[in-house]
This record gives C-alpha cells, sequence and structure tokens, in this order.
C-alpha cells in the first residue's frame, strides 16, 4: 500500500437486506480524501456515518461502487486480506470502545504489536520503540498512565475511550478512521482526544477521518462533508 495513504469512494452504495426490507445506508457517495490531509464526516444519526467509515476501514464491501485506499481497492478484496491490510496500516477507533475485557489497558493497546501489525507497518512505524514502551507513551500523552494495569471495567467510560485512541495510534498507522470518538467524554478529554490523532496525522502523515457530530471537533479538521440519508450534501466548507 502507497504511503501516505489517500483514501477513494466512488459510487459506494450499501444496502442491507432486513426483515422489514431494504436499508438503504448510502447510496452514491463519493468523496476522496487526500493523502496525509482529515477529514470530518458530519451528520444527524442514522444517515450512514458509521457505514461509510467501516467501508474506508474494509470492515465490510459496498453494494456497488468502488472503496481504493493507498492505491489498494480494498472493496475488491476477500475478508482476509482485507483484514491483514487493516492490521497492518489502519488505526481505527469504533463508536463503542471494543477494549477486551480481560486484558489491562497496557495490554489492550501493546496486543496491536502481538498481532503483527507493528513492524514496517503504516506512515513510518516506530523503528527499535517497543511496543509496550510505545503503548506507555501514548497512555501517558492521553492523560490515563494510572490506567495502564487496569481491566476496562475498573475505568470510566471516558478513560476507556481514551485507551482505545492509544490503541488505535500506536502502531503509526498510515491511515486513521475514528467513528465520534469524542461522543462520550467531557470537553477537556475532547480536547486531548483530537490533539492525539492531530498529532498522529501530521506527525507521520496519515490520512486521518473522523464522524462527528460536534462542530468544533469537526472545524479542527481541514475539511468536512456531511451526510444526510445515504448522501453527501455540501457543506459550509464543500469538497
Ligand atoms: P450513523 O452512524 O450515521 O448513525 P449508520 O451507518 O450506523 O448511521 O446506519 C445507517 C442506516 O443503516 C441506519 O438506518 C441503520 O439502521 C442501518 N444499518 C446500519 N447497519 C445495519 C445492519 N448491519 N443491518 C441493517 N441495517 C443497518
Ligand atoms: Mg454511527
Amino acid at each position: 500500500m502507497k504511503s501516505p495513504a489517500g483514501i477513494s469512494m466512488e459510487a459506494v452504495a450499501k444496502h442491507y437486506e432486513t426483515a422489514s426490507g431494504v436499508v438503504r445506508a448510502l447510496d452514491g457517495v463519493t468523496v476522496d480524501v487526500a493523502p496525509g490531509s482529515s477529514l470530518a464526516i458530519t451528520g444527524p444519526s442514522g444517515c450512514g456515518k458509521s457505514t461509510l467509515l467501516g467501508l474506508m476501514g474494509g470492515l465490510d464491501q459496498p453494494t456497488a461502487g468502488r472503496v481504493v485506499v493507498g492505491g489498494v481497492e480494498i472493496s475488491a478484496l476477500p475478508d482476509g486480506r482485507r483484514s491483514a491490510l487493516r492490521r497492518g496500516h489502519f488505526g481505527l477507533v469504533f463508536q463503542s470502545d471494543s477494549l477486551l475485557p480481560y486484558l489491562t489497558a497496557l495490554e489492550n493497546v501493546a496486543l496491536r504489536f502481538a498481532l503483527g501489525a507493528g513492524a514496517g507497518a503504516g506512515a513510518g512505524a516506530d523503528e527499535g520503540a517497543g511496543g509496550p514502551e510505545r503503548a506507555l507513551e501514548l497512555l501517558a500523552d492521553l492523560g490515563v498512565p494510572e490506567c495502564a494495569g487496569r481491566l476496562p471495567d475498573q475505568m470510566s467510560g471516558g478513560q476507556r475511550q481514551r485507551v482505545a485512541v492509544a490503541r488505535a495510534l500506536v502502531t503509526g498507522p498510515a491511515v486513521i478512521l475514528a467513528d465520534e470518538p469524542t461522543g462520550s467524554v467531557d470537553a477537556d478529554n475532547a480536547r486531548i482526544i483530537l490533539e492525539a490523532l492531530l498529532t498522529a496525522q501530521r506527525s507521520r502523515g496519515a490520512t486521518l477521518v473522523v464522524v462527528t457530530h460536534d462542530p468544533d471537533v469537526a472545524g479542527q479538521l481541514e475539511t468536512s462533508v456531511s451526510l444526510a440519508v445515504g448522501r453527501l450534501v455540501p457543506d459550509r466548507r464543500g469538497i
């Protein structure tokens, strides 16, 4: 995969078959994120933001259209190869923190290295810096060094969310995708989380996409688009 990695979605649709009919979560979305740039995705609940981010991250395949990341058409790859690409090059922050409950914060973050995401991956994975050291450094940057030895159920929601951000950033990914990363935290923690994401983007030339309800967060990214029921609508800084 080319680094820095641009993201290009061409006429992407995602339809879900449900018992009550077809849900057209996305219907012909075309968007480009320049390599090393940052994009905010905003829009009301249920308009397809998480679906869009999931397709950028190769978590799912579109019903129609193409998703190309770093020159690789990820929407055409089989599941296994998409997962491998994701482990090697992507940092994902999910809407719910999704930490493994039986591992400490430090283990949750450092696990990314054990899964083989470290060596040579991303926009310049740390040479020489060991997994646990980098994990501890990030937990400190995110203001949760005291959580290193704690299990998720021994942390507050805001602390868990910051640990999840550390986990996404620890391997120095080329592409960082965050789904409402500041949705469940107070203003101070929101600032810390956004700063960590922006620092990771700028210092490594990573490409950053953040889904957010918060206009202050959106305003700090270079570009933004809005979704309305599965389609892009131009916004004040429309791209
Ligand atoms: P947002 O993140 O903007 O709140 P989502 O992308 O989660 O929106 O959902 C977009 C639409 O697709 C919603 O109507 C949602 O109910 C539907 N949807 C999302 N995931 C699924 C799924 N796995 N099966 C069926 N419908 C889904
Ligand atoms: Mg969502």
